[in-house]
């Protein structure tokens, strides 16, 4: 499609505009004018990248050559079925949902595989997975606003617009109607 950046063009957005954030908060914690700890900044950088990285909207091009899906390795091959579930810049690429979509695929691939795991080896202890409550959330609220941040970016680079998931909908619903 013309005009829309490759995966190259999208990391290069996506660190250049970490930097600047980056540049910025360095900044604002110098003059006191936020508090963010050395952990929160970690999380939110994992997540960021985690999201440029290796779970890009583009990850719905089943067949194509796919950064993210390269940087897989041979387990790029896990994200076909995605590719195939979504249809390229439709629900995968809206704002709030299209991230959460390749959230719950990981986490079905991460389940279905210690699913497996568990079967083959049923006397495998089970790593303690809950966080202190308070913990948790310190955890876990840095490291999704860095994966969204990614993803809006990378939307944003796209020119998709926030409510095009709405849009997306109305016209999933008009072309129901017209076959009805
Ligand atoms: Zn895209």
């Amino acid at each position: 499609m013309a005009g829309v950046p490759s995966g190259r063009v999208h990391n290069l957005i996506n660190i250049a505009a970490y930097s600047v954030l980056a540049a910025g908060v360095l900044v604002a914690t110098r003059q006191s004018l936020v508090a963010v700890a050395p952990a929160q900044a970690l999380n939110f950088t994992l997540g960021f990248f985690a999201g440029t990285f290796l779970l890009s909207p583009d990850l719905d091009l089943a067949d194509g050559q796919v950064d993210s899906k390269r940087r897989w390795g041979p387990l790029g091959v896990l994200w076909v079925p995605y590719g195939r579930m979504f249809s390229h810049r439709g629900l995968s690429h809206t704002w709030l949902l299209g991230p959460l979509t390749r959230l719950v695929y990981l986490g079905l691939i991460v389940g279905f595989a210690a699913g497996l795991l568990r079967f083959a080896w049923p006397q495998m202890p089970l790593p303690a997975l809950t966080l202190p409550q308070p913990l948790g959330l310190k955890v876990f609220a840095p490291l999704l606003l860095g994966y969204y941040v990614s993803q809006w970016l990378h939307l944003m680079a796209d020119g998709v617009r926030p409510d095009h998931g709405m849009r997306h909908g109305m016209k999933k619903v008009r072309q129901v109607r017209k076959r009805l």
